[in-house]
């Protein structure tokens, strides 16, 4: 069975490239969004318990989230090969869905801050960013998302952070690049992509997981644009930008989804 994104049920609702989601997965059904949702947030829950406050743990923290999505993707991938179920065609190097709007949790930009800190990155970005901005201009919503504008992360075709990427771009996926691409060269038709649910369902409960574990804590806890957050993190330093978060500051108030 193949079902759209609540909310996104009928077609033509939302002149965009979105992804429904494919359920047939064996080991991925309908009913097991909530115990993945509620897995990974345990599992967050516990990684921002276990982890300490300074920058190398919350980068940690990341990249556990990152390690346990990328494991069941494998896991939901192969389950799905072995079923004769279809998997995705996704690789490295397909850049379409990198046109779409990126979200984020927030210890995620602070970690993707601090490897682009480290790779020497920050000034190189801060531009890319400042001209994605330029490009999307005042759009909000609807027109945000069908703005088309590339990541400023993407880089001649390829994500320039791939190891690092967040959590929402882990679960992107398609069965077929065709849709992908079709909705790349004709933004503003409504195509949506059979997406394969091994994959986004874990990337997006880790996300809920990591976001409502912060909240938890009384951090900020909404997700947020990667681009604004991303631009907030790195003109303040990723390790000063975690201080203030993991000190209860409103930092990413800015790029909050739905605000920005
Ligand atoms: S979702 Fe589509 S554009 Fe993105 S990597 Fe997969 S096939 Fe390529
Ligand atoms: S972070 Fe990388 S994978 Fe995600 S949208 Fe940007 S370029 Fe694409």
């Amino acid at each position: 069975m193949n079902e759209s994104e609540p909310g996104t049920s009928e077609r033509g609702a939302v002149p965009a490239l979105r992804f429904g989601v494919h359920y047939s997965s064996p080991d991925i059904q309908p009913g097991s969004i909530g115990a993945a949702i509620a897995d990974a947030h345990a599992a967050a829950a516990r990684d921002v318990a276990k982890h300490g406050a300074d920058l190398g743990n919350t980068v940690a923290m990341v990249r556990d989230a990152h390690r346990e999505v990328d494991s069941l993707r494998g896991a939901t991938f192969r389950d799905a090969l072995q079923a004769g179920e279809r998997v995705p065609v996704c690789a490295e190097g397909c850049f379409y869905c990198c046109h779409v709007q990126v979200a984020a949790a927030i210890p995620e930009v602070i970690a993707l801050a601090d490897h682009i800190e480290t790779s020497g990155r920050r000034d190189d970005v801060l531009a890319a960013i400042a001209r994605y901005l330029e490009q999307l201009g005042d759009r909000m919503g609807t027109a945000r998302v069908v703005a088309n504008v590339a990541c400023p992360l993407l880089r001649d075709g390829r994500c320039s952070v791939y190891d690092h990427r967040p959590l929402s771009c882990r679960g992107h996926s398609s069965f077929d690049v065709a849709p992908c691409e079709r909705a790349w060269r004709q933004p503003g038709f409504d195509i949506v992509v059979d997406s394969f649910g091994g994959w986004r369902h874990p990337s997006l409960g880790a996300v809920v997981g990591l976001s409502a574990a912060s909240g938890a804590l009384g951090l900020e806890y909404f997700t947020v644009y990667l681009p604004e957050a991303l631009r907030i993190a790195l003109e303040l330093g990723a390790d000063e930008a975690n201080r203030r978060w993991r000190a209860g500051e409103r930092v990413f108030e800015g790029a909050r989804v739905g605000v920005a």
